[in-house]
């Protein structure tokens, strides 16, 4: 990798904090309540190390391609690593060795097994509930009328702790049509959050084309990849 690669990662994750600053403070929020996290899925090791200095976690989507990745990584690098894409039942173990937390619990299926592998590995996992705001049946997500039956199940896994939820908003550049599911996720996380009794403190919405949009819905972490690596091959 050449410096100028080097420089143009940390440009843009001086601008993107920028715009995070400028979009809190625009809704009376501050910027320090929201975590930045790299999405470095099909980027390499060297561009992941620039990110890792200045991004509050990094963001998986594949567990294969994680665990090549993991080889190549320094032990003396302590960023946390989230997986981020739809986890499969027969990946979860890999998946457990690999990542800190699981943001994309879709399923009571997924959820009973990442609760039992975790207690074969005594640990206690993060996880974020992942829901399909945007009624695209080709996003991954818990549907809106199943959250409360995964929350209930959730709530009972000793060796789940859960965190808060994630969504993914439609794919349109229709302010409302975005802000509308952004909207819809912050509800249910605070209605999650009174029947719980949980801090839930994590909102994970936010992709490169909508954060600005996602923090004044409430958005708590920003997942960003296009804007600070440049586009996906
Ligand atoms: C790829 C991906 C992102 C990052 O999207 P960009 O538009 O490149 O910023 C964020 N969240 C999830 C779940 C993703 O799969």
């Amino acid at each position: 990798m050449v410096n100028n690669d080097i420089n143009n990662i940390k440009n843009n994750i001086e601008n993107i904090r920028r715009a995070i600053e400028e979009s809190a403070t625009a809704c009376g929020r501050k910027a320090s309540d929201i975590k930045l996290v790299a999405v470095t899925k099909t980027h390499s090791v060297e561009e992941m190390l620039i990110a890792s200095e200045s991004a509050d976690a990094l963001g998986e989507n594949r567990v294969q391609e994680a665990m090549a990745k993991k080889r190549l990584w320094p032990s003396t690098n302590r960023s946390q690593w989230r997986l981020l894409g739809h986890l499969q039942n027969n990946k979860v173990r890999k998946a457990l060795q690999l990542f800190d937390t699981v943001d994309s619990l879709d399923s009571v299926d997924l959820a009973m097994t990442l609760n039992r592998v975790s207690q074969e590995m005594t640990r206690v996992t993060s996880v974020l509930i992942e829901v399909n705001t945007s009624g695209e049946s080709s996003k991954s997500g818990v549907a809106l009328g199943k959250f409360y039956e995964l929350l209930d199940r959730v709530l009972t896994c000793r060796n789940l702790s859960l965190e808060g939820l994630m969504t993914i908003g439609p794919l349109s550049e229709n302010e409302s049509d975005v802000r509308r599911a952004f909207a819809q996720a912050r509800a249910l996380s605070e209605k999650a959050r009174a029947l719980s009794a949980l801090p839930l403190s994590i909102l994970s919405m936010g992709m490169s084309y909508d954060f600005r949009w996602a923090i004044t819905e409430g958005s708590t972490m920003v997942r960003i990849g296009t804007a600070l690596f440049g586009s996906r091959e």
